[in-house]
């Protein structure tokens, strides 16, 4: 199957308007989020949308590594967000990511709190914001999203974390320009419900696979284990201890397992 991509296939017939109105796509880049950051500080085009085949330093959360090895989508948005809708974009994001996976491939997708999609219980995809944010006012916010769409078990053998891709839970290579087409289309979407005021929380919260969970929350030397009860409307995650305690856990500075 050609899996090629190129800005003019997944613009063709898109029909966006806000998220994909302007696609920059190269073979290799450091990382897509590095260059979409450059193109926010010259101040491109709301949703601008820069898409790579390969990251050679694709980068997670709290400085780790992501990989995006061959056949995979990486792809990163340029967004200049009011404050008031920055705590839902990793809500809109995860759900977007999960809307297209499940059109395309009629895989059930889960989302780990705040931001990992899966299927089975793997991680498919990761997603990392990153925003400017000064005086109350965003600047930027790029939306970082890494899929695993062809990607075979070798390639995934060196990631810590149960991983898995779309291939290797189909058993058939995806296209990854419908993949992309239908994502940016679910961004678009969602994108516009909360700029206009709308919410996507409960959906969002819907699709938690961490509530209920015990779970083990790393911030800086800070560990401390519990029980995930509920998120609350800003995304945030409410922990209960076992002496009893409320530990409210934000997105941005921990590690879950
Ligand atoms: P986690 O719960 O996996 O630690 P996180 O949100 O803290 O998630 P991310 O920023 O989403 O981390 O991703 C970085 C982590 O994802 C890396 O530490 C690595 O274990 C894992 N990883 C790296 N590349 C891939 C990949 N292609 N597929 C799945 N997991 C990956």
């Amino acid at each position: 199957m050609s899996d090629m991509l190129s800005a003019e296939l997944i613009l063709d017939g898109l029909d966006t308007s806000i998220i994909g109105t302007r696609i920059l796509y190269y073979s290799t880049v450091t990382s897509t989020n590095e260059i979409a950051m450059m193109e926010a500080e010259r101040g491109e085009q709301q949703g601008t949308v820069v898409i790579a085949d390969e990251q050679t330093a694709g980068r997670g959360r709290l400085k780790r590594t992501w990989l995006t090895p061959e056949g995979n989508i990486a792809l990163s948005v340029v967004l200049y967000p009011e404050i008031r809708i920055l705590q839902s974009l990793i809500m809109m994001a995860s759900l977007a990511v999960s809307h297209s996976i499940e059109t395309v491939t009629s895989l059930e997708t889960q989302i780990k709190w705040p931001n990992d999609v899966l299927i089975n219980g793997r991680k498919v995809c990761g997603i990392l914001i990153e925003s400017d944010v000064r005086n109350e006012k965003v600047h930027y916010a790029i939306l970082g999203i890494g899929i695993n769409v062809n990607a075979g078990k070798n390639v995934l053998s060196g990631v810590q974390t149960p991983a898995t891709s779309i291939y290797l839970e189909t058993g058939k290579e995806m296209s990854r320009l419908q993949i992309i087409r239908g994502l940016l289309k679910s961004m678009d979407n969602l994108y516009h419900t909360i700029s206009s005021g709308g919410s996507v929380f409960n959906e969002w919260r819907d699709r938690l696979v961490t509530l209920g969970k015990e779970v083990r929350v790393t911030s800086g030397e800070e560990i401390f284990e519990g029980i995930a009860e509920l998120v609350d409307t800003d995304g945030s995650l409410l922990v209960r201890s076992p002496d009893g305690s409320l530990n409210r856990v934000l997105a941005g500075d921990v590690s879950l397992r």
